[in-house]
């Protein structure tokens, strides 16, 4: 279905009517899959039903956002503070992220002592859990401790425990996602996930300093497989040798992917293809908790908003809105410990930091 122009999508559903087809509506949502707008009705040519029947068929086959990665008991050490066995984990964070846009299949692994109130937190978000492997032993733990400056961190400890064995199986209805988000797991483990999906429509990737280190070979095999490489401006320059941003997320697009955004913390983050460019700012934060996850956050809230849009091809200007999504849902992440504010977060309380986004980003001409 690559390729197919908008304009037979924006059709909308059809109805025969005396002179032909008749399209009353279009499902077409400009900002949120949740608001639908109605268009007045148009006569479709031949080729444009032909178009249409596809697209509905390309609709009724539509899978939602499937999320694999890391599922963590974290402790969390600040300068004034220090929690320990918070949920933590790439998917985790990614996947109620995501679940704020659309329907999440989650693929992961955590061991018997897995708190209850955790999985409780993926089931009232609606998170598909059928994914989720839960093996005797113990989950995969992870320590951090912040400096004053709180973009600096330092691992303490990374138990991997059932992770160790982790191999990530997608159950049969999971094969068909349009959108999939590989949260930041190993890259061989990545690319078993891409090995078992029969239909790739969008693929975001993250990535970490380690795997650039470790793992450079399968994570650039990764790379020609992806659409969307995610990952922070140290690991930009560490992939590329390159310490100017933008010269690296251009030799980043040499390696495979359409496109690429690096994050930039508190700076925000840049968006690039091979011909386009979009700066996103950064939700101007005062008191930052624990920006543990704001990453794997923006990435989730990033692909569930892409898989909402129900488009059968992604293109920059919707990369661009989605980007924005992720700064927005990574901006109120980083306002709590683990995922307690987005436990909280409000559809409400979205929508004015929406506002408040494209406000921030308006000038006149
Ligand atoms: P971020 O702040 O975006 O780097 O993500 C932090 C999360 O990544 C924590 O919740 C950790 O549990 C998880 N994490 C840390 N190290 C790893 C690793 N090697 N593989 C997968 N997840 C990890």
């Amino acid at each position: 279905m690559k390729g197919l122009s908008h304009d037979g999508l924006r059709q909308g559903i059809g109805l025969i009517g005396p002179m032909g087809l008749i399209c009353p509506a279009s499902y077409w949502s400009n900002r949120s899959h949740r608001s639908y707008s109605l268009q007045p009705p148009s006569v479709l040519t031949p080729e444009k039903t032909l178009a249409l029947i596809q697209v509905m068929l390309h609709l009724l086959t539509l899978m939602p956002v499937l999320i694999v990665g890391s599922i963590a008991l974290d402790d969390i050490k600040t300068q004034t503070e220090k929690r320990l066995d918070l949920l933590g984990g790439s998917a985790s964070y990614a996947s109620v992220a995501a679940s704020f846009f659309d329907q999440v299949n989650l693929v992961g692994i955590v061991g018997s002592d897995f708190p209850k109130p955790h999985l409780d937190l993926f089931r009232q978000r609606q998170i598909d859990l059928t994914g989720l492997q839960i093996v005797d032993g113990k989950t995969f733990r992870w320590g951090g401790e912040y400096e004053a400056d709180m973009n600096k961190r330092q691992t303490l400890y990374t138990e991997l425990n059932v992770f160790e064995t982790f191999t990530p199986t997608l159950p049969p209805v999971y094969r068909a996602s349009s959108i999939i988000m590989l949260g930041n797991i190993g890259p061989n483990l990545q690319n078993h996930v891409l090995d078992q999906v029969e239909r790739r429509e969008f693929v975001v990737a993250d990535t970490m300093d380690l795997w650039i280190t470790t793992t450079r070979p399968e994570l650039l095999k990764l790379l020609e497989r992806i659409d969307l490489l995610v990952l922070n401006d140290g690991e930009a320059r560490q992939l590329t040798e390159d310490d100017n941003l933008v010269r690296a997320a251009r030799k980043i697009l040499d390696l495979g992917p359409k496109y690429v955004a690096v994050k930039k913390g508190e700076h925000g983050c840049l968006l690039l293809s091979r011909d386009q460019f979009f700066s996103c700012g950064a939700y101007p934060i005062e008191k930052l908790f624990d920006p543990t996850g704001a990453g794997d956050t923006f990435a989730g809230g990033l692909a569930g908003y892409l898989a909402s849009l129900r488009r059968p091809v992604i293109e920059f200007a919707d990369l661009k809105r989605a980007v924005v999504h992720g700064s927005m849902l990574a901006s109120f992440c980083v306002e709590s410990f683990s995922l307690d504010r987005l436990k909280t977060l409000t559809p409400t309380e979205l929508d004015e930091r929406y506002r408040f986004f494209r406000a921030m980003s308006h000038f006149d001409n």
